[in-house]
């Protein structure tokens, strides 16, 4: 065994699963596209105080799970642990919020975090953020977008929406303070996470796994008895629109995010699917996060999709690995393959969205056809001494479900043949 392993937390993302990815961010970029949002590429590196700022000094996040270090001329720098960031920073740097924005990004993200099943050190995050609307409409049409997206992927059952409302900065103050009074008589009773958050960060504490904390929570004062009515109407409308668009969602009293810029609408989307790390999804509005960066004060609502736990879903849900082709060509000898080669060629350029694997290697036809089956192809095109005598092709059939019934055809016929014995693998 090689001394060289990838660093604890660094994952490397291996051909089996790579396609899965690629079906991720295809489907992504279609959906985001017809919703009318634009890329943005960001980079990887920014100034630490960036974070330490707008995510909160006393968050998990820029407490222990970031990546700093001092560069040759002594800044300090951090590797980006999210993306909404440097995703403000560049609008207000460049002035894209002048007017409405709706973006979105993707790539590495990294904390520094115990490693295990959906959770890693470099992670990668699909982040969307909306600019220059300050009402509802804005988070209901980001929540289905999500939906829209689940759908496609084949996830939408196995995914619930969870909002809270957590109101306007003075709200909350008032909140934070009502959960301080009822938790510090019960101070002995708290995990020693949650002690120490009853000072830095109460609002956090609802987040505690520990079941003493947990059954303390249950008495707690909530949320939403302390909304602003501002809050309170616009958390009303929300709700309203997704009953219209007949999106359900529970309330859920202790759903708070671990970054401090959030206000009003928080939103998760988690699965039981996935054991601890269910959280797929988590975003909500951050409406003072554009002038804390020195822009004119704008509105903003965003989310980000962790993309690794959307695989994970995806794979959990798959019935069968994933094929690595859709068509294996299978060959009698040399004189079967030369015949064949030209005639595949122009396969590919006729049907490009097909994924055309040609037996390599020789061998038998046994020996061909077990590999063909492995490939998860649905069909066999085979170029026997009869077929390349008479210039045709026989179509075989290898999964149940396919259109058509094995057949020997002209070249000509090849094309509309495969269509039909393929529409159905086709979606997307
Ligand atoms: P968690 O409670 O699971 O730590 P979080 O609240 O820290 O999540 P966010 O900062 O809201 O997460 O990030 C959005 C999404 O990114 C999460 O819902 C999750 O899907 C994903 N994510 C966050 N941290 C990691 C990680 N270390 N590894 C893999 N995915 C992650
Ligand atoms: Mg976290």
């Amino acid at each position: 065994m090689t001394d060289y392993r990838a660093i604890r937390g660094m994952v490397d993302i291996l051909p089996d699963t790579s396609a899965a990815w690629q079906r991720v961010e295809r489907v992504a970029s279609a959906v985001l596209h017809s919703y009318g949002y634009s890329e943005i590429r960001l980079p990887i590196i920014e100034s630490t105080h960036l974070f330490a700022r707008s995510i909160g000094e006393v968050t998990d996040i820029v407490e222990k799970e970031m990546y700093t270090f001092t560069d040759r001329s002594d800044n300090s720098l951090s590797l980006r642990p999210e993306g909404t960031a440097g995703c403000v920073r560049a609008a207000v740097q460049h002035n894209l919020i002048a007017t409405p924005q709706k973006l979105w990004y993707t790539g590495p993200m990294f904390r520094y975090e115990r490693p295990q099943k959906g959770r890693q050190r470099q992670f990668h995050q699909l982040g969307v953020e909306a600019f220059g609307v300050s009402t509802p409409d804005l988070d209901a049409e980001l929540l289905l977008l999500c939906r829209a997206l689940w759908q496609q992927l084949g996830v939408a059952d196995a995914l619930t929406l969870e909002l809270n409302s957590i109101g306007s900065p003075e709200a909350r103050a008032n909140y934070r303070q009502a959960l301080v009074t009822y938790l510090s008589p019960h101070r002995e009773q708290l995990d020693a996470d949650s002690q120490r958050r009853l000072e830095t960060n109460p609002l956090r504490i609802l987040d505690s796994k520990d079941p003493h904390t947990q059954a303390l929570l249950a008495e707690a004062p909530v949320m939403v008895d302390y909304l602003d009515d501002d809050a309170r109407a616009d958390f009303q409308q929300l709700q309203a629109l997704l009953d219209a668009a007949g999106q359900p969602y529970r309330i859920n009293h202790r759903l708070v995010r671990g970054l401090d810029y959030y206000n009003k609408t928080v939103f998760e989307w988690t699965t039981s699917a996935l054991g601890a790390q269910g959280t797929v999804c988590g975003g909500g509005r951050y409406d003072g996060l554009v002038a804390q960066f020195g822009g004119k004060d704008t509105p903003g609502a965003g989310f980000a999709i962790g993309l690794e736990r959307l695989v994970l879903l995806l794979q959990s849900l798959a019935e069968e690995p994933p094929a690595t082709a859709d068509v294996y060509v299978v060959t009698a000898d040399e004189a079967a393959q030369r015949h064949a080669l030209p005639r595949i060629e122009s396969l590919r350029r006729a049907m490009p969205q097909l994924r055309i694997q040609c037996h390599l290697g020789g061998g038998s036809f046994k020996s061909q056809f077990k590999r063909a089956d492995k490939s998860g192809a649905a069909v066999a095109l085979i170029y026997g001494a009869s077929e390349v005598a008479a210039q045709q092709v026989t179509l075989k059939p290898l999964r149940q479900g396919t259109g058509v019934d094995q057949q020997t055809l002209s070249d000509a016929d090849l094309c509309g043949s495969l269509q039909q014995a393929l529409s159905i693998n086709s979606q997307d």
